[in-house]
């Protein structure tokens, strides 16, 4: 398949391009480089840098000729949580209305199938663990409520003009693949921040809350591998059907505590960690576990890389190899 790659220099973005690459595809990324980086284009992709909403109808086409691409991969958004608080129209901009354009610009461009890039963010605190794709979307960001309004979005051009759709609702993505891995200029992810930490770039990790209502006080989360994400994106392309928005939230069925991901740590770098305990962070819930089933049952997806170990290795062997590039560079 021809496909397009919206964020194709960030983090799951880059990661997903490679895996394309590797089974065939031929892959165009857009990305504006506004977070991304030009380094983790993979190799072998075509790569325009833009503004996703400025460039899409350009790239994608007028409809005068058959459709250029089979497909887009949407992964640019806006993502940090908390920015999303205080700079709202950053994100009901950079991500509804960029969205907007590009679903036009694939609805004249007749191209048939969309892939977005949605997130656990969309349920808010949740009710029950773990969380269903028939739970209450009730989200308690401006950011989960943009990426919400663009799946009801999405569910609209599917109805309307026979859209192939599918949102992934990402929970904790982690590791790397192949060189391809988290490196954002403002981190605020927990395995990146506690590697960070091993690597002597940060003094120490904060705690957010240790009198959560869990086995030792912090807070759980489902960590998928980024590569195992990756898989589900090929599977979503496949399974595609016009008309219709299929929604999958995607995580490995675990929760681990923020104590348990920093002894993964400890263990796989062999390097003390300096903790400190910090107050709760504002909009945090307790705990937020995937169901998968409808994923495993639709698209027999499966997540193979679910040991905490194995995915904070990969995200070590990662940051490593950067370290070693910049110093390659600057040496
Ligand atoms: N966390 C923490 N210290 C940090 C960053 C994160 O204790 O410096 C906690 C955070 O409160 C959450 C978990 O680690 O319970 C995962 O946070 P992250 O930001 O990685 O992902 P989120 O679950 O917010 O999407």
């Amino acid at each position: 398949m021809r496909l397009l790659v919206t964020g194709g220099a960030g983090y799951v973005g880059s990661v997903c391009a490679t895996v394309l690459l590797e089974r065939g595809h031929e892959v165009v990324v857009v990305d504006d480089l506004s977070t991304g980086n030009a380094d983790a284009v993979p190799t072998g992709a075509e790569f325009v840098e833009g503004d996703v909403a400025e460039v899409a109808s350009s790239v994608l086409g007028d409809g005068s000729t058959e459709p250029r691409f089979d497909g887009v991969l949407h992964f640019a958004a806006q993502s940090l949580v908390g920015e999303s608080v205080v700079a709202p129209e950053k994100y009901w901009r950079g991500n509804v209305v960029t969205t907007i354009e590009l679903l036009e610009a694939m609805r004249v461009s007749r191209t048939p199938k969309l892939v977005f890039s949605s997130t656990a963010a969309t349920y808010g605190e949740p009710e029950r663990s773990p969380i269903t794709e028939t739970d209450p979307t009730r989200p308690t960001n401006p950011y989960g409520a943009t990426k919400l309004a663009i799946d009801h979005a999405i569910t609209s051009y599917a109805n309307a003009y026979g859209l192939a759709a599918t949102s992934l609702r990402y929970f904790n993505v982690a590791g790397a693949y192949r060189g391809a891995g988290e490196n954002r200029v403002v981190e605020t992810h927990l395995i990146p921040l506690v590697l960070q930490v091993a690597l002597g770039q940060r003094d120490k990790i904060s705690i957010f809350g240790t009198d959560w209502p869990t086995q030792d006080g912090t807070a759980v989360r489902d960590y998928i591998h980024v590569l195992d994400l990756a898989e589900a994106h090929l599977l979503a392309l496949g399974a595609a059907t016009p008309g219709t928005h299929s929604i999958y939230n995607l995580g490995s069925g675990a929760g681990f505590s923020v104590r348990e991901v920093i002894s993964a740590c400890q263990r796989v770098t062999g390097l003390p960690i300096a903790v400190e305990d910090a107050p709760r962070r504002a909009g945090d819930p307790a705990v937020l576990i995937a169901s998968s089933e409808r994923a495993i049952a639709d698209l027999g997806w499966r997540p193979e890389h679910t040991d905490l170990d194995e995915i904070v290795a990969d995200a070590w062997e990662f940051l490593q190899q950067l370290g070693d590039r910049s110093h390659a560079h600057r040496g």
